[in-house]
């Protein structure tokens, strides 16, 4: 197996961990404000730079992350990119998301107000971790689902090479659903 300078995406425990995180920052942020915000979808879906993403469809309000870099920056995300999404979700609870900037005096306040820095961006080293334009097929073994690249996907369905998981030894199946 020669693809290991790719990074390999967050556990599924990984996952709760930060989920639970998510969910305990917005009960505090409704401690500091003073009113109960709801909790949202947590999404783990975000491909390419950018670590999290608060995002609206229609009504339907939700945080995602992206795997790879909280696998790379586990404990900085886990603090900072937490309290980054969970800001722009007050912000458009209290204020309406339509009516301020993304990281204007509203975001920053409330950053602060949460005891976070209001920096806009974080600065990731991007080395190993897909951008776009690598997309990755999703296998499965009997313990997880794992992210292959086009490579040995490639590989897999052109020339029958079978890969096994490294944890339980299994061989990695094709997901039914890309
Ligand atoms: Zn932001
Ligand atoms: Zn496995």
């Amino acid at each position: 197996m020669t693809d290991t300078d790719m990074i390999t995406p967050i556990s599924d425990r990984q996952r709760l961990q930060i989920t639970q995180a998510t969910n305990d920052c917005i009960a505090r942020a409704g401690v500091i404000f003073d009113r109960d915000f709801a909790f949202v979808p947590v999404v783990y879906d975000l491909q390419g730079k950018c670590a999290g993403m608060y995002q609206i469809r229609g009504t339907q309000r939700r945080i995602r992350y992206n795997p790879w870099i909280f696998a790379k920056y586990f404990e900085e995300s886990l603090t900072n990119t937490v309290i980054h999404e969970v800001a722009h979700y007050v912000v458009d609870c209290v204020w309406g998301i339509r009516h301020v900037k993304p990281h204007g005096k509203e975001w920053r306040e409330t950053m602060v107000a949460m005891g976070a820095e209001p920096k806009a961006t974080g600065s990731y080293n991007l080395s190993g971790i897909p951008t776009r334009q690598y997309r990755r097929y999703a296998y499965r073994c009997e313990c997880k689902t794992h992210e292959l690249t086009i490579l040995r996907h490639r590989k897999i369905v052109e020339r029958g090479a079978s890969y096994r998981c490294q944890s339980c030894h299994s061989i990695l199946k094709q997901c039914a659903s890309g």
